[in-house]
């Protein structure tokens, strides 16, 4: 932990601790989903919504390594266990029982609209408070606004080709 850079964060940090905290368990839970629903993905345009699960199970990994730096830098412990993921989480973990494209499009994307949600809130809570986390939030803001836009583009081009067979 550096002392200086914690004493310059304008907001508590102990709850601002708990809040990362939760959008780390939301991470961890959606790039599970991403990647196990990328394996198990059928139907039709299945190659192009595996590369996008797949692409996505990165991104959402990549956030979990930037919000647990954060977390420790601040003096924070990331959850430590994963069956205290769905504890912590804001968006929760939807299995992907039903493998096909539709079904995992549509759990993904509620699950983006969450994260878009989480980090809305966290750029609101610390825009002019503590730029170094809002520099962090805001970034995984943007992909979370690309990630939405990548499923819902997904889901139009598939109602066109079943409406087109
Ligand atoms: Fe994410
Ligand atoms: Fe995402
Ligand atoms: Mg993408």
């Amino acid at each position: 932990m550096g002392t200086r850079g914690r004493e310059i964060v304008g907001i508590d940090v102990d709850k601002l601790l708990v809040l990362l905290n939760k959008a780390y368990a939301d991470e961890w839970l959606a790039y599970y989903q991403y990647w196990l629903g990328a394996k198990l993905a059928k139907g039709p345009m299945k190659d192009a919504v595996i590369a996008e699960l797949t692409q996505h199970a990165a991104d959402e990994l990549r956030h979990a390594d930037m919000l647990t730096l954060r977390i420790i830098q601040l003096g924070g412990t990331p959850v430590l266990r994963p069956e205290d993921w769905p504890k912590f989480s804001n968006c929760g973990y939807d299995a992907p029982e039903d493998p096909f494209v539709q079904k995992l499009l549509e759990q993904n994307i509620k699950g983006e609209q969450c994260a878009i949600g989480v980090y809305k809130a966290l750029v609101d809570l610390t825009a002019n408070k503590d730029q170094v986390t809002y520099n962090i939030v805001l970034q995984i803001l943007q992909d979370e606004v690309e990630h939405e836009e990548d499923l819902q583009s997904l889901q139009e081009d598939l109602e066109i080709v079943m409406k087109h067979r």
